[in-house]
């Protein structure tokens, strides 16, 4: 009876899928074994060579009915699935990995504001310093509305050479200047390692930028020292490669990193970039460090600043960046995208946040 024989026959398959079972298993903890002895070793486990070599001694014994091509396709999946499990195994080792869903870093700043608990945070400010009656007049709008953590930008890494790069130190002076007058928090971007000790007499809280997420060298300068650091997810940096620049600063030494999401390259057009508003509910999940969204630089334009400060909030981000500028068609870098301060208000209101009590 042929329904005899398909059941017989499939009878026999099913011990086989269990034996592929157990054999693709033991085959991932003998490559587990070797992925930890080439890590004592310090040499990377991707090798393209053992693997070539494996598929060719493969395609000697293939005697059938598979084609060679089709055991190929098979083996590099389980290749790329042996890979994939090493580099889980090489994350969950990782400081800024969170280990348990309530693990959280918190920032706490000298005066008791914090980063990374319920309350969220707005960092804002103008995208460069140009002058002191500029910086003054954003500061007293964002201290108007709680704001604590200032953009004080004095140096620009522009696309152009020839585009204004920032005022440099005196830009700092200024910043420092405006954020004592108002009892904010400064935050600026460094573009050098050679820069920190200057730059430590102006400002609270480091900011790396996206063209610098992946310097290590400056990272590793950063982890040695005891101010926070907001780190900017780069230009096409994906989420892995995102937590590992965060890693080169905790695992030199300094725990008080903050994530900040900044839109992502895509094809589309009508924005900057694209704000990857995944990234802030993946990030919750893999990381303890605070996370906050950059609605400026992600969309390049000011008209969509309320639907996306909804939606940042909404993301469970722990707050959100801003550009704000006194005039911002005459700003004198993205003059597109700071919000005026009308606007800046009108984003407040949105959140509901309103006048904070003073930390
Ligand atoms: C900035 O926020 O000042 C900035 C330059 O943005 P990004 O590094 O994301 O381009
Ligand atoms: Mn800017």
């Amino acid at each position: 009876m042929p329904e005899n024989r398909v059941a017989e026959l499939r009878a026999q398959i099913d011990p086989i899928n269990l034996q592929i079972l157990e054999l693709l298993n033991q085959r991932a903890s003998i490559a587990r074994q070797i992925g930890q002895a080439q890590q004592e070793l310090g040499v990377s486990h991707y090798d393209p060579e053992r693997e070539a070599q494996m598929l060719q001694e493969l395609e000697q014994a293939n005697n059938g009915p598979f084609s060679n091509e089709t055991i190929k396709a098979l083996f590099r999946e389980i290749f790329r699935a042996t890979l994939a499990l090493e580099e889980k195994d090489a994350r969950a080792k990782i400081r800024v990995q969170r280990q348990t869903p309530d693990e959280k870093t918190i920032i706490t700043l000298p005066d008791g504001t914090q980063v990374g608990n319920s309350l969220f945070q707005v960092i804002a400010g103008s995208c460069a310093v140009e002058s002191f009656e500029q910086m003054d007049e954003v500061g007293a709008a964002l201290a108007a509305r709680g704001v604590r953590v200032m953009r004080g930008m004095a140096y620009k890494p522009r696309t152009s050479p020839y585009d204004f790069q920032g005022l440099g130190e005196k830009g700092l002076e200024i910043a420092r200047q405006v954020a004592n007058k108002y009892n904010m928090y400064v935050t600026s971007e460094i573009m050098d390692a050679s820069q920190i000790p200057m730059m430590s007499d102006y400002v609270d809280i480091f900011w790396v930028g996206a063209r610098n997420m992946q310097n290590s060298f400056l990272l590793r300068a950063l982890g040695k020292i005891k101010q926070p650091i907001i780190l900017k997810r780069g230009l096409s940096a994906t989420l892995e490669e995102f937590l590992y620049a965060a890693e080169y600063i905790v695992s030199s030494g300094n725990p008080n990193v903050i994530l900040i999401e900044r839109g992502i390259r895509t094809f589309e057009k009508w924005t900057r970039n694209t704000l990857d508003i995944s990234a802030v509910a993946v990030l919750k999940l893999e990381t303890h460090l605070p996370i906050v969204v950059d609605i400026s630089h992600s969309a390049g334009r000011r008209d969509i600043a309320i639907p996306l400060a909804r939606v940042v909030k909404a993301s469970g981000a722990d707050g959100l960046m801003v550009e704000v500028h006194p005039n911002p068609p005459v700003a004198m870098s993205d003059a597109k995208q700071q919000l005026s301060i009308p606007e800046f208000n009108a984003v407040m209101d949105t959140l509901e946040l309103g006048m904070m009590e003073p930390a």
